[in-house]
């Protein structure tokens, strides 16, 4: 009984073995196909125009910040600023300095209050409904993402994690989407990418995204001066190495695009309950969004947390200061709190106290006019971007307008404006 089975499993082994031989030259001989568990949306083949068009792969670092390359050694991102174009001081994110609202604003040159992801996590007054991700429902989103604005000119998009990409959003869906999925290895996310880069021109992507997050992971876990965000940098560093190395290698004009949503602080100090100063019976709360019931508690709560605290400032919507874009959407919330440093704000302790946790170590969505570590990153090279090129501190808005440039896509009026980063443009740009 026992030889038998030892050999049944010898059996399968060679057997394994012999499909490993069979599978290989069938991987080489067909390119492009599904290395992970990729949902094709079928928009028809790129117009004949798009086929000739450039190729634009947009990576985004959450949590990657603007200092992390330089400061931890990140080699294959400094040969990038090296050959292309970069921020050395850094890309500012829209505010909050959160991952959801920037992922959006970066791929549809809007503001937060005006794509409508205002927060992770908020409550629609109007709706009278808290936004959940899990939902994947595009009506909660305004704006025309990139992958769209391509699909609706007959150009083919694919993204491998985006915020947003998973939802129906004015109608439209990328030609190749993934559920999000974390556990994909990072090996496996590039050999994606370089896949649908040697599909046929017809179903060929010419605008791909990619998102990794570990970055952040580690940045909230340990903090951004720990030994463990900056292995964690120096990881990623290699994966984006070891896909510039692949991109070289396809005979295709590729421009790459690497940057991140926002940058991360060092927690400063315990629990910030705003609860403490001000009467919050009337109001809904999400973190430390306030959405009061009736307009005389606004204006109470507003009176009661004015001064109340070093650590934080408060503003009526009405006269939040302009220059954060974040007065014009009631999912915002009335007063707004802004945490003046690097501190952990919310409504309200958990209500049931086995929920309580110390707040992480490190964080974000602070106001990045006054916070430095809130800079995110960016870099982009390839035959469109002129070399060794570096550029001022400018909001994430305007890559928008720059990636439709390069690839010739025709875009409406966004809060982004191409004249930011035109100039690091190759003059061959424009189609
Ligand atoms: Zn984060």
């Amino acid at each position: 009984m026992r030889t038998t089975l030892l050999e049944i499993i010898k059996r399968a082994f060679v057997f394994s073995l012999l499909l490993i031989v069979v599978r290989g030259p069938a991987l080489a001989q067909n390119p492009g196909q599904n290395i992970a568990p990729v949902i094709t949306v079928d928009h028809g083949p790129n117009a004949p125009a798009q086929q000739k068009k450039p190729y634009v792969v947009l990576i985004s670092l959450d949590g990657f910040r603007y200092d992390y390359a330089q400061r931890y050694g990140a080699t294959n991102l400094q040969a990038l600023a090296a050959r292309g174009a970069s921020a050395p001081q850094g890309m500012i994110p829209s505010y909050p300095s959160v991952t959801f609202p920037n992922h959006l604003s970066i791929v549809t040159g809007l503001y937060p209050e005006h794509h409508g992801i205002v927060a992770n996590s908020f409550y629609d007054p109007v709706r009278k409904q808290r936004y959940t991700i899990a939902d994947n429902d595009g009506s909660w989103f305004r704006g025309i993402p990139l992958w769209v604005l391509a699909e609706r000119q007959g150009m083919r998009a694919a993204c491998f994690f985006w915020f947003g990409s998973e939802a129906e959003i004015d109608g439209g869906r990328p030609s190749y989407y993934l559920k999000f999925d974390e556990k994909i290895p990072d090996n496996k996310r590039i050999d994606q990418i370089v896949a649908w880069l040697q599909l046929p021109e017809d179903r060929r992507p010419h605008f791909i995204t990619l998102y990794f997050g570990s970055v952040d992971h580690f940045g909230h876990e340990f903090g951004p001066e720990s030994p463990q965000t900056a292995e964690a940098v120096r990881h990623v560093d290699e994966s984006i190495g070891r896909l510039a190395k692949e991109l070289t290698k396809l005979p295709l004009a590729i421009d790459l695009f690497v940057v991140s949503d926002h940058g991360m602080a060092t927690v400063e100090g315990d629990w910030i309950n705003l609860d403490r100063y001000a009467d919050l019976s009337d109001f809904e709360t999400s973190g430390s969004l306030l959405y009061p019931k009736r307009e005389d508690a606004a204006e109470k709560a507003y009176q009661q947390l004015k001064g109340a605290s070093d650590k934080f400032m408060v503003y009526r919507r009405s006269a939040f200061p302009p220059e954060l874009h974040y007065d014009r959407n009631p999912r915002a919330g009335d007063p707004i709190v802004v945490a003046a440093g690097p501190y952990a704000i919310r409504a309200h302790a958990p209500r049931n106290s086995s929920d309580e946790k110390p707040p992480p170590k490190g964080n974000h969505g602070y106001d990045p006019r006054g916070m430095m570590a809130m800079r995110a990153s960016f870099y982009a090279a390839g035959p469109d971007i002129r070399p060794g090129v570096t550029v001022a501190p400018f909001e994430n808005v305007n890559i928008y307008p720059l990636i439709a440039k390069i690839l010739g896509l025709r875009n409406g009026p966004v809060d982004g404006d191409l004249k930011v980063l035109e100039s690091i443009l190759n003059v061959r740009a424009g189609n």
